[in-house]
């Protein structure tokens, strides 16, 4: 488990220099480790060095860890897989955070289910920035209105988006266009203070463009 101790280490130095040659300002970069397919051993491991919100892609995988670690008082759980709606009930009744809401329907249903009894649930919506067809996430030209059908719903906190731009294209165009959708969202919503961009692939470019959430997971837990 050095390697884990390692990776943190040298993923926060890495995210350091990035923000200390490119802003004159500190900003605060949230790492959301991504665990899917990862044991419970190796998420303590990252807890144990100073990691404490986790990304989960598969709703029962998910789940069950979410149960076995509920020791940890603190940690926070992001919803960040493809969601069908028949599992929108055990997203909202386990998870803090969704990433990715990609229409209404799915909205509807995770307010719904999202007890009286548990705080706000944190919602993003996923917008697929590369139009393409097989990619996950809201088509553009339809994101305003997401967002406002999110924006209505009492038992969700609508925090902002969440992209993943395609690897191989000019991907200057990508992270302009999707910076500008952040800004355009946080003037209209007062709630909305979270861009999730950037994976171990895309660090720079995503922070440069002003992610403030970053999911990783061959960088931590890869050897
Ligand atoms: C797996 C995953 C990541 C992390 O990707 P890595 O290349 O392992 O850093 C980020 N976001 C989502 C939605 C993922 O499924």
């Amino acid at each position: 488990m050095k390697n884990i101790e390692n990776n943190i280490k040298n993923l926060k130095k890495k995210i350091q220099k990035i923000l200390k040659i490119n802003f004159s300002y500190s900003k605060i970069i949230k790492i959301i480790a991504a665990s899917k397919n990862q044991s419970t051993e190796k998420i303590q491991t990252a807890i144990s060095y100073g990691i404490y919100e986790f990304g989960e892609n598969y709703v029962k995988e998910g789940v069950e860890k979410i149960k076995k670690l509920k020791k940890y008082k603190n940690i926070i759980w992001h919803f960040i897989g493809k969601l069908q709606s028949k599992k929108t009930k055990l997203v909202a009744q386990h998870f803090d955070w969704c990433q990715t809401i990609d229409r209404e329907k799915i909205a509807f249903l995770l307010n719904k289910n999202r007890k009286n009894t548990q705080l706000r649930m944190n919602v993003l919506m996923q917008i697929n920035i590369s139009q393409e067809t097989n990619k996950n996430g809201v088509d553009i030209k339809n994101y305003k209105s997401l967002a406002q059908f999110i924006n209505q719903m009492p038992n969700l906190n609508f925090r902002g988006i969440m992209a993943m731009p395609k690897k191989h294209r000019t991907k200057y165009y990508d992270y302009e266009n999707i910076k500008n959708i952040f800004y355009t969202l946080k003037d209209k919503y007062d709630s909305v203070d979270t861009l999730s961009l950037g994976t171990s692939f895309d660090l720079k470019e995503s922070i440069i463009n002003e992610s403030n959430m970053i999911r990783i997971g061959k960088k931590i837990f890869n050897n």
